[in-house]
């Protein structure tokens, strides 16, 4: 078979099963086209995506602006490595600093790598500026976090399945429950080597956990009190997710360290970032860290026009406006059946809750049965449902979305 001929969904799952590592487990969709809020699959089915990629493509499938921003620099100039300078990053970086806040930013490729350099940044400001002695630094995570997949990240998972046979593991975490002041602070009290304070806004893997209102806000200020860095992992949760750019603006939160990635192309490229202020990210120097692709001139053009997007658009406002009907129509459903024990979330990134043991299928076979009419979603652990589309979507379409999901859940109560 010539490797551009058309194949049928059953040929491309055949063709990942036997070439590929088994290291997913995907909903039995094979999808061909994206635009906007939809994609289709290579039978030419049309879907409401409710997943966008784990929140990469908040701005929509295949968003003309930044397909084109994409298009034309990579007909000027790929890669230079850091090696030289080129004349994108620059622009880029003034950019993005600006957009946030901040006075510095270190460009990666991907969410795990972002994560990873906001941990050697943090220890190494925990030697250089802090005074901690060497190797006895800490950084406070949360349980039930999600960081990604890397050998020093899964060492401070508690997900049994992400971690088993990987060891040994990496030193230097201590683990606290998520939304929980008193743990927080009781791992920061007479402990003076304590670096920095790693954390989601929301758990969005772990099931769309919200905290409490008021968590990050005094979050940080434990952390100012105790001079620790407050990491923010929004990743997830950035970039107009949850109805605001950040979801630490819901509580006026400037974290130390910003973590980004995901929806910073538009999903149209993998672009991380980690974003710091002098004090912080001034420490460090040629040599210390760096990546080949991080910061080339793709996507520094893919992630300006990405994010020059979300304001253009209103897209934070849209997902804030939007959240606010998907929750209130999910919650007059939810009132009328023992299905579904709950909806939660913020802005566009919401869950809900199958009234089933965490081991039954229910939620997997949901998803299925939402696929066949024309929606997909994915379970996270457990009975939980994320549901999280494109931000570019209107409220005629959340609207259909909504009775779409409402007459799917209808066919599972018994
Ligand atoms: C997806 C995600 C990551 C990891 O990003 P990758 O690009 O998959 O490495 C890290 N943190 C959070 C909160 C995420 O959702």
């Amino acid at each position: 078979m010539a490797v551009l001929d058309q194949i049928t969904s059953q040929e491309a799952m055949a063709l990942e099963d036997k070439h590929g590592a088994h290291n997913y487990h995907p909903l039995p969709v094979v999808l061909s086209r994206g635009e906007g809020v939809y994609v289709w699959d290579v039978e030419g089915k049309q879907y409401y995506d409710f997943l966008s990629a784990y929140s990469a493509v908040n701005q929509g499938h295949c968003h003309p602006r930044i397909v084109n921003s994409m298009t034309e620099q990579a007909k000027q100039l790929t890669l230079t490595s850091r090696a030289f300078y080129n004349d994108m990053l620059g622009k880029y970086e003034k950019y993005a600093t600006e957009y946030f806040g901040f006075d510095k930013l270190l460009p990666m490729n991907t969410g795990a790598e972002a994560v990873e350099t906001a941990l050697k940044l943090c220890r190494k400001w925990a030697y250089e500026v802090k005074g901690i002695d060497e190797n006895e630094a800490q950084i406070i995570v949360c349980k039930n976090n999600f960081h990604g997949r890397t050998t020093t990240i899964i060492s401070f998972s508690n997900d049994p399945v992400a971690r088993k046979n990987f060891g040994p593991f990496t030193n230097g975490f201590i683990k606290i429950d998520y939304d929980n002041l008193e743990e927080l602070e009781a791992a920061l009290q007479n402990n003076d080597n304590v670096a920095g304070f790693l954390v989601e806004p929301i758990q969005g893997e772990a099931g769309v956990y919200v905290p409490s209102e008021g968590y990050l806000a005094k979050a940080k200020a434990l952390c100012e009190k105790y001079n620790v860095l407050f990491i923010a992992d929004e990743v997830q949760t950035g970039i107009a997710r949850t109805g605001q750019l950040l979801a630490v603006n819901h509580e006026n939160v400037h974290p130390d360290i910003l973590i980004l990635g995901k929806a910073l192309s538009g999903g149209a490229y993998p672009v991380s970032a980690v974003l710091a202020n002098d004090p912080i990210m001034n420490v460090i120097k040629p040599g210390n860290h760096g990546s080949t692709f991080g910061g080339n001139p793709v996507a520094a053009a893919v992630a300006m026009a990405a994010l020059d997007v979300v304001k253009e658009e209103k897209l934070a406002e849209n997902a804030e406006t939007l959240g606010q009907l998907f929750r209130s129509e999910m919650n007059k459903y939810i009132e009328t059946t023992d299905l579904v024990s709950l909806v939660r979330g913020k802005g566009l990134l919401n869950a809900i809750v199958i009234n089933d043991d965490e081991e039954s299928e229910t939620a997997w076979n949901i998803c299925l049965k939402l696929r066949d009419n024309g929606l997909l979603a994915k379970p996270t652990h457990g009975n939980i449902i994320r549901f999280a589309p494109p931000l570019v979507m209107n409220e005629v379409q959340l609207l259909d979305c909504v009775s779409i999901i409402i007459k799917t859940l209808k066919a599972f109560e018994v």
